[in-house]
Parts: C-alpha cells; sequence; structure tokens
C-alpha cells in the first residue's frame, strides 16, 4: 500500500513539474505580458538617444500634445507619448551635422547648437507639468518618483565646439552631459565610422585628446557612437573616465561600420561603460538589397548633392520627402525586436549584462517592427522577460547601466576638479 501511495505521489509530482515547465504561468502570453508592464513600470527607463530637438525648431510642432503614431509627421517622441511608453528619462540630441571645418563653419554650428538648447530648455519651462531639465543620475530618479520625464541633452558631433576649448564648458553649462565626438564626417576631434570621403582613419586627433581630458574634468560622457574604430582605441587609451555607444549595436550580428565589434564591446566593458543598441533597422539587421531603390537613391543624391551641405531648411525638407516617397515606393522589409534583443543577448552572452542598455535613435531613423515609435517601448521589455531576463538585469539593461557609468563620470570630475 504504502509503495502505491509513494508511487502516486511521485507520478502526481512529476506531472506538475511538467505542467509547471510546459504551461506553467511564465509562458502564458497575457500573464508573461502584465508581469513585463509591472517591471516596466518599476525599473528607471532611459532611452540615451532621439533626434527630436530637430522637430522643435519647426515652430508648427508641439512637443507637449500626443500626436497619432500613424499620422504622417506625427514624429517618433513627444511628452505624452512618452508617458504612455512609460518612458522616464530621454536624451534629447543636439544634432549638428558635419560641414566645413572654416571660421564661418564653426560659428554656424555654435548657433544652431544654442538654438536647439534654446529649444530643448524652452521645451521644459513650457510644460513644467511634464517634463523637467536633468543634469545627474539623481534628477533621474527624483523625476521618475513624481511622475515627470527627465530631459537630458547630449550633443551629437563635436563640431559645434570648433577649435575652441573652452566652449565645451559653455556647452556644459547650458545643460549638455554627453558629447558624441563626431557625426558621418571626420572632424577636428576624430574621424568618423562613415567618412567615405576620408577612408584612411586617423582616430583621435591632438586636439580630440584636450577634448576627451576636459569632459573627464567636467563630468560630461564621451560618446563614442559614430567614431571610428581607431578612435575608440584612442579614446579608450587617454579617458580616465568610463565612455559609452549612446546608440549603436553590434556588428557580430549585423556588419555595419557604426556598430561595435566584439574587440570594442569587450574593451567597452574593461573600462567600465556600456554600449546602448540603436533601434536604426540598417544597424539591426542587413538590409537585402534592392536595385531599383538603390537607383532612385542614387538619382536623388545626384539631384540634391552631400545631405550635409545642404543648409537651406526648405529644401531640406523637399529632399526629406522624396527619400520617404521612395521608401514608400520601394519598402525596407525592416528588423523586429526579437532581432533587436538578439543584439543585447549577444553583449550580455559576451561580457555580461552589465555593459548593455538602449538608445533608440527616435526620429532620427530608429524604429524597428514592434517598435516604430516611444509608445511601443514596452514590446522590448516584454521581450526581454520572454527570454527569462530578470527584473534585476532589466532595471540594468534600460538605465542602471547607464546611471552606473554616470555617476563614475561625475566622481572622476569631482576627483579632477579636487
Ligand atoms: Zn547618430
Amino acid at each position: 500500500m504504502k509503495r502505491v501511495v509513494s508511487t502516486a505521489f511521485v507520478f502526481a509530482l512529476s506531472l506538475s513539474v511538467l505542467w509547471l515547465a510546459c504551461c506553467g504561468p511564465r509562458l502564458d502570453p497575457e500573464a508573461l505580458k502584465s508581469e513585463a508592464l509591472a517591471i516596466h513600470d518599476r525599473v528607471l527607463t532611459v532611452d540615451t538617444h532621439c533626434d527630436t530637438p530637430m522637430r522643435l525648431l519647426r515652430g508648427e510642432w508641439n512637443i507637449g500634445e500626443r500626436h497619432e503614431p500613424s499620422d504622417r509627421g506625427s514624429g517618433k517622441v513627444d511628452l505624452p507619448r512618452m508617458a504612455e511608453g512609460g518612458l522616464d528619462a530621454e536624451f534629447f540630441a543636439v544634432f549638428i551635422g558635419q560641414g566645413e571645418r572654416m571660421p564661418e563653419g564653426y560659428a554656424r554650428a555654435k548657433e544652431r547648437a544654442m538654438d536647439m538648447l534654446d529649444a530643448i530648455h524652452r521645451m521644459c519651462s513650457d510644460h513644467p507639468e511634464l517634463v523637467e531639465m536633468a543634469v545627474s543620475p539623481e534628477d533621474a530618479y527624483r523625476l521618475e518618483k513624481e511622475g515627470k520625464r527627465a530631459a537630458f541633452i547630449g550633443m551629437e558631433n563635436g563640431y559645434p565646439v570648433g577649435l575652441d576649448l573652452s566652449l565645451v564648458k559653455e556647452y556644459y553649462d547650458r545643460g549638455i552631459r554627453y558629447i558624441t565626438l563626431c557625426h558621418g564626417g571626420d572632424n577636428d576631434i576624430c574621424d568618423s565610422s562613415t567618412d567615405s570621403r576620408n577612408p584612411e582613419d586617423n582616430g583621435l586627433s591632438e586636439f580630440g585628446k584636450e577634448i576627451v581630458a576636459e569632459c573627464n574634468r567636467l563630468g560630461i560622457m564621451v560618446d563614442l557612437s559614430h567614431a571610428s574604430d581607431k578612435t575608440f582605441f584612442d579614446v579608450l587609451k587617454v579617458t580616465t573616465a568610463p565612455v559609452i555607444a549612446s546608440h549603436s549595436s553590434v556588428r557580430a550580428i549585423c556588419d555595419h561600420p557604426r556598430n561595435l565589434t566584439d574587440e570594442m564591446i569587450k574593451a567597452l566593458a574593461e573600462n567600465g561603460g556600456v554600449i546602448q543598441v540603436c533601434f536604426v533597422s540598417s544597424f539591426v539587421k542587413k538590409a537585402k538589397p534592392n536595385p531599383k531603390r538603390e537607383k532612385a537613391m542614387q538619382a536623388l543624391r545626384e539631384k540634391y548633392g552631400p545631405r550635409r551641405e545642404i543648409r537651406d531648411e526648405a529644401l531640406l525638407e523637399k529632399m526629406r520627402e522624396e527619400y520617404m516617397k521612395i521608401y514608400d515606393k520601394y519598402p525596407q522589409k525592416r528588423a523586429t525586436v526579437k532581432e533587436l534583443v538578439n543584439h543585447i543577448d549577444h553583449v550580455v552572452k559576451l561580457v555580461g549584462v552589465d555593459y548593455v542598455g538602449i538608445g533608440t535613435d527616435f526620429d532620427g531613423g530608429g524604429e524597428v517592427e514592434g517598435c516604430s515609435d516611444v509608445t511601443e517601448l514596452p514590446n522590448v521589455t516584454i521581450e526581454l522577460v520572454r527570454r527569462g531576463y530578470t527584473e534585476e538585469e532589466i532595471r540594468k539593461i534600460w538605465g542602471g547601466n547607464l546611471m552606473r557609468v554616470f555617476r563614475k563620470v561625475i566622481e572622476v570630475a569631482d576627483k579632477t576638479q579636487d
């Protein structure tokens, strides 16, 4: 009898273990979703790159209003949609395209940077109930508790610094907390990963070394997205603080010069820095060649000349419209949220969960299937939970890692200034 009972007991036990393993609550999509949404709500969520400030400069667009994601011209980020998507903190990019390295070019770049800074500060003063300027990790955590969005500022391209090192402090005083050393073209600071006119890679210049030291001294994060491979390693040799790649993905998965190689990711982890995976579809997954689209794009390039040399806003807008029309006519299959999370997985397997985060590049080309605007960010968390990431790991990915780097950068600056 005893034996029968124990056999039945073991049988029942194995059945329930089996049930838990294959049909347990973790795999019920609805339960998983609500668990993920609760985690998304509890953790500080930080996006380290959006180009929305370009839209702020267009008078008619109001970031305090909710725009319907499916409407053309709605953009990817506005304050009500940030709240809807549970995004607590955003680094708004003061983006300046690379122009001529001459006094007039530097002056124009500085003017444009100041206009964008004004626009970001105006956003905060116009909507004090929704958003507040943030310059430290403490600000972000405090604002999260208050239910307000935190607006950080990053400068994308060191070009507006020109050759005047003192401007770094001026930009710092206006709220800038990271500087992406370059953009699509080489500048006086360093070489870019995508300058087709100057394919040779000279890395970080002597002036660039001074810029890195000044960022270290002030407490500005050095951002190596867009930097060439040599620039990347040159910076790691001289920086006294951890660095970031604010919007770059993994080159081992998607071979693009804007992405980081495994060697770079390992070096970044050793430096204590962080790679913030980017949502630009062509950095997530290699696009299938489409000769017709390529031909149309080539014709567009010939018609308008290099984009970075266009100064006339109206002309730029016209070019953007034609560009969108080409993509409507020859659509490109976008990468998916799952494919994006593969990049996070890769970094985690390579160096651990402490060195990866999220930098969407919304309004700068960032969008994947399943996450095409800020309201859909919870889908990333759902996928992370589905893959078995714990709440603590998700907390690190969504902002904890970036804030650790930010704290360390401030600590190094405080020591330097003592
Ligand atoms: Zn960029």
